[in-house]
Parts: structure tokens; sequence; C-alpha cells
């Protein structure tokens, strides 16, 4: 076959259709909620990014916005004969026109049955909050530490912030009101662990327990060490949910089903990043991320005939689940939980309790 472009440098290429013949075309459910993406028209980006930034973060080198039409293009690639929804949301990064880009995605969310989460800002106050919710497409919200101000040198600037700082109580009461979706990225350098972070998330469910908290990415934790150290204190609260998106890591995946459990579960991607060719390693509380792109991050690299087999990243996360199923007996139902229906459940708890919209004028 002839490679297929994907987005920015990634192709989709033989080893990819093979891979997924291999592993995943009999495995992976046929109809999908991927209730991690980001899509942001990429004409919204305010703040060029500078050379500085791409080699001071990997994450900055990958993630080269994609528009809505392209992503219906590399779904349908990556993910054939299934039927894929989304729960998208725009870049948090404030090099972007963080209102435009919300209101690109509740132009595009509603003609594909996708639903959105509106980047939040810090600063907005409960009025203005619910006004997004009442928008159309919108489920909630995405709050991110990085937009507490913006850094031209660093998106780490604000990393040590609180919970509190980027999603704010009066955010929360509105959010809580309206049983909202809050996607959240867990801050500072020690992740899910660190304990400021298990209090905030414990106060936002004492305090405002209508709202869907579904944590990101297993609240950062990518190696096996922060799973241990950070899952199993949220493990007993059944209104915590979590996203498996960009974790690769097979020993995560599987301690993740064993503590928190399929019902509160939810498939993502994290793509457009995750459309990237390569693997992961881990070593303790670090991991290198081995792609076969001449980045700036990707100093040390593998053999050539070991870059040959890299497929797409999203794919390695995804057999990394299916063995993590396998291995634990899971039954296709909860499978099919963890890949449609607790998002579903969700979105529809934030649908049912959406505010009116109230006009034109209040746009
Ligand atoms: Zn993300």
């Amino acid at each position: 076959m002839k490679p297929i472009h994907l987005h920015y440098v990634w192709d989709y290429t033989r080893v990819d259709r093979a891979f997924w013949a291999e592993h995943l075309e009999d495995w992976v459910p046929h109809e999908i909620v991927d209730a991690h993406t980001h899509v942001t028209d990429p004409a919204l980006r305010l703040a060029p990014m500078m050379e500085e930034m791409r080699r001071q973060y990997w994450v900055n080198e990958l993630s080269e916005p994609i528009d809505a039409a392209a992503s219906d293009k590399c779904i349908e690639t990556v993910f054939p004969g299934r039927r894929v929804r989304c729960v998208a949301m725009g870049l948090p990064s404030l090099a972007f026109d963080i209102e435009k880009a919300n209101q690109y995605l509740q132009r595009e969310c509603p003609a594909r049955e996708w639903h959105a989460l509106s980047v939040l800002r810090p600063e907005w106050d409960g009025e203005r909050v619910a006004r997004e919710l009442a928008k159309p497409g919108v489920i909630g919200v995405k709050p991110y530490y990085s937009l507490l101000g913006y850094d031209a040198e660093t998106r780490d600037r604000f990393l040590e912030s609180d919970i509190f700082d980027f999603l704010p109580h009066r955010a929360l009461e509105v959010l809580n009101h309206h049983h909202a979706w809050v996607t959240l990225h867990v801050p500072k350098a020690e992740r899910l662990p660190h304990p400021d972070n298990l209090r905030a998330i414990r106060e936002i469910r004492r305090r405002y327990p209508d709202v869907s908290v579904v944590i990101a990415h297993f609240g950062r934790c990518y190696t096996e060490l922060h799973a241990r150290d950070g899952l199993p204190a949220l493990a007993d609260d059944p209104g915590i949910y979590f996203d498996n998106s960009a974790v690769l890591n097979p020993a995560v995946h599987r301690l993740a089903f064993e503590q928190i459990g399929p019902s509160r579960i939810l498939y993502g991607t994290d793509n457009p990043v995750f459309y990237t060719r390569g693997r992961r390693q881990w070593q303790g509380r670090t991991y290198v991320n081995r792609t076969s792109h001449p980045f700036h991050f990707n100093r040390k690299r593998e053999p050539s005939e070991i870059e040959a087999r890299y497929t797409l990243y999203m794919y390695e996360a995804l057999r990394a689940i299916k063995d993590a199923c396998q291995d634990l007996g899971m039954r296709r139902a909860e499978v099919q939980a963890v890949f449609r229906d607790n998002a579903r459940r969700l979105i529809e708890r934030a649908v049912k309790h959406k505010p009116a919209n109230r006009g034109a004028w209040d746009r």
C-alpha cells in the first residue's frame, strides 16, 4: 500500500495496517467514544511556536493543531470500519485564541454527533461559565494550569500551581449545578500522588458531587511507580473517573483496571499527538519517547531495523489496553464500557442538565 498522510510529519503505512490486522482488528469495539482529543483550527494560533519552546518540551515539538476535517480523515484511516465519536477540546494554551477555538468546536462538533469541552479561562465568573455550557455541543470544560498566564519560554511556569487556581470554586459551583464534565490534567512535577492534588480532588468530590470529574491520563501516571503511588488513593470513590489517554504502559493499564475498575475508565487518544510513530520505554519514574523522526528530543535513536517496525503511539496504547484486559479476563461488556458506555453516560448527564441557550444576544 501507498502511505496515507495522517497529520504533520506522520503517515499511515503498511506497518500500521499489518499491526491493526494482527493485534486490533478482532478486538477493538465497533463503536468508540474518544473521550480526550484535541481539535483546533490552526489559523487560530496567536503566537508562533518558537524554536526555544520546541527544544524545551517534547510535546511542543509534536503538538501541531489538527482541524476537524483532517481529524475525520485520520479517524477513518486509523479506525477502519469503526464508528468513532469524540469528546473534543481545543489546545489549552494562551498561544491560541481560546474564545474562537471554543466557538470553532461549537460549530464542528454537533454536525458530527461529537461533544465539546470548552477550554476554561480561570478568570471567568460563574455567569460566564454558565453561558459557555449553554452553547451548542458543550458538555463541560477543560481547565489547565498554563492558562494562568502566557510564557513564550515554558509551559511549566505554573506547573506547581494548586488545582483551585486554574479550576476556581466559582466555576465549580456552576459546573456542579449543571452536572458538567471536567477533564482535569493534574499539576505538579510529582503528578497525581502529590498530597495537594489528592486533597483538592477529594475536596471537589465533597463540595461539588455532581461534577463529572475525569482525571486525564490516569493523573499523568505514565510509569508504574506513579500509578502505584497515586491510583489507590482515589480507588474507593465511585464518582471519580479517569481517561487512559496518552498512556502506553501496559502495567499502568493493568493496575488501573485492578484498582479503579472498567466502569470508571474512559478510552481516549490525546490525538493528534498520538499519531506519533515510535514507542516509549520506562525506567523507574522516568520514560523516554522513541520515534523515527529527527526531533530535538529524539537524540538517542534506535537501530534502523527497530525503527522500521515502529507503529503509531495510539496503536501501541490500544495493544497495551488489550493486553491488560485479556490478562485480567475482562468481559466484552466491560471492554465496551471503557470504549463507549462510560463516556456516553457522562455525556447524557451533562446534556440533560445543560442550561438553556438564552439566544443570539447572549453569545
Ligand atoms: Zn490532552
